[in-house]
């Protein structure tokens, strides 16, 4: 392939994400010398400089790739905060780690680390199966260490990148308790659903206070 065609290709995938404007992207034409005088000199500089090199476009897709990877994982966490909101309705208004397996839930298997959230996320996960649309929503896109596994029954610790955090006073009375956690990108899922990216200072905030409860 061409310097060229790999230029126009992605060209057309930066249009396609919406990173360039047309006018930035299509090789500036110079009209010709015999369009003839009936064009006016202003017409003939009216298209921008075209100084967008091959390297800058992959830079650009590169960005892009990384955005749209962060923004899958707030979906991930949200729809994540949406399973077990739709798992507490249908199991006495509890997370699964505030149920005992006797009832379908995982109580018995909470185990804290050192940085206060649970070894055993996994399974906090897994035992929402039926409420979580695939196990794919629970591999972070940027995480290359966890890739998603194709389904549940494949599903283990190797492809889960949220980090739960478990314990009594985890549930709907405290909406602004941290319920899971993306530490790729510091995406963090609150009980009341919500799901925020908090900065590097405020993550290693969070992170003490999580250690320090432990
Ligand atoms: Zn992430």
């Amino acid at each position: 392939m061409t310097m060229k065609s790999n230029f126009i290709k992605l060209s057309i995938t930066l249009i396609a994400l919406g990173i360039f404007t047309i006018s930035n992207s299509i090789p500036t034409q110079t009209v010709a010398a015999d369009a003839g005088a009936a064009q006016p000199a202003g017409d003939l500089q009216a298209a921008p400089p075209n100084d967008s090199t091959p390297a800058d476009l992959l830079a650009a897709l590169e960005a892009a790739k990384r955005k749209a990877q962060r923004i899958n994982c707030v979906n991930n966490l949200k729809q994540i905060g949406l399973a077990f909101k739709i798992w507490e309705g249908d199991n006495n208004d509890q997370y699964p780690f505030n149920l005992s397996t006797n009832k379908g839930g995982t109580m018995e298997l909470c185990d804290t680390g050192a940085n206060g959230l649970d070894r055993n996320s996994w399974q906090h996960l897994l035992v929402m199966s039926n409420v979580l649309a695939t196990p794919k929503i629970l591999a972070c896109p940027a995480d290359a260490q966890h890739p998603a596994a194709l389904d549940f029954s494949q599903f283990g610790a190797d492809h889960c990148t949220y980090l739960i955090q478990t314990g009594t006073n985890i549930n709907d009375s405290y909406p602004q308790a941290v319920l899971a956690i993306c530490p790729l990108h510091r995406n963090v899922l609150y009980c009341d659903g919500s799901v925020q990216q908090l900065s590097q200072a405020k993550m290693d905030e969070l992170m003490a206070q999580l250690a320090q409860k432990k």
